[in-house]
C-alpha cells in the first residue's frame, strides 16, 4: 500500500458515489476521508452553552481508574454509569498495561488518590485480527524498520486480561492492588464477563 497522493483525489465525486452521508453517520472506510475537526468545533460551540463541569475537583471521586481498550463501540462512561469527575480512563489498543499506563496509573494513585484499578478489554479486538509477526513484517518492508515495541496481540480475550492483571500485581511502581478487577465487555450485546 502506499500514502494517498493529493493527484489521487478526483476533483468532483464519481458518477458511482452514494450521496453524501448524514452527519449523523459517521464516514465509512470505503468512502473519501473528511477530516472531521471542524465540525465537532461546532459541537463544542454547543457543548460550552450546557456545560455544568466547572466545579468539579481533579481528584477523581470514586477513587477509581479504568484501562480500557480504545474500542470506538465502548462509551466507558455510558456501560458503567459513570459520571464526570468519577474516574480516570486510560486508554489504549486492547487496554494493554503497557509502561505508559503504569506510568498514567502511578500518578493517578499517588497525586490523585485512586486505589481500584478496573481493566476492560472486549470481544472482537482489531489486536484479535492480526499477528505480532506478520504485522511488525509488514510495517518493515513498507517503512524499513520493524518496529521496536510489542503490537500485544492476543487471540483469547479473557487470557488476555488476564495477562494485563498480572502485569499489574507484579508491577513495583503500582501502589495500591488490593482491588484490581479484569472485565471482557461483549460487543454483540454491551453486557461485561469478569475474568
Ligand atoms: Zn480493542
Amino acid at each position: 500500500m502506499r500514502a494517498t497522493l493529493p493527484s489521487d483525489v478526483p476533483d468532483d465525486p464519481p458518477e458511482t458515489s452514494s450521496p453524501e452521508p448524514s452527519r449523523k453517520v459517521a464516514p465509512m472506510s470505503d468512502q473519501p476521508f473528511q477530516p472531521n475537526a471542524d465540525e465537532l468545533l461546532l459541537h463544542n460551540d454547543h457543548y460550552v452553552q450546557h456545560y455544568a463541569d466547572a466545579d468539579l475537583a481533579l481528584r477523581p471521586r470514586r477513587q477509581l481508574a479504568i484501562v480500557a481498550c480504545m474500542d470506538s463501540r465502548m462509551d466507558i462512561f455510558q456501560m458503567l454509569g459513570l459520571e464526570h469527575g468519577e474516574a480516570h480512563i486510560i486508554r489504549n489498543a486492547g487496554g494493554v498495561v503497557t509502561d505508559d499506563v503504569i506510568r498514567s496509573l502511578v500518578l493517578s494513585q499517588r497525586l490523585l488518590g485512586t486505589r481500584e484499578i478496573i481493566l476492560v478489554h472486549h470481544t472482537n479486538c482489531g489486536l484479535q485480527a492480526i499477528t505480532e509477526d506478520a504485522f511488525k513484517a509488514e510495517i518493515e518492508a513498507e517503512v524499513g524498520i520493524k518496529p521496536w515495541w510489542a503490537l500485544e496481540c492476543f487471540t483469547d480475550p479473557y487470557t488476555d486480561t488476564r495477562q494485563s492483571i498480572n502485569r499489574l500485581q507484579h508491577s513495583p511502581f503500582v501502589l495500591h492492588k488490593d482491588h484490581i478487577r479484569g472485565f471482557v465487555y461483549d460487543v454483540a450485546d454491551g453486557r461485561l464477563h469478569e475474568v
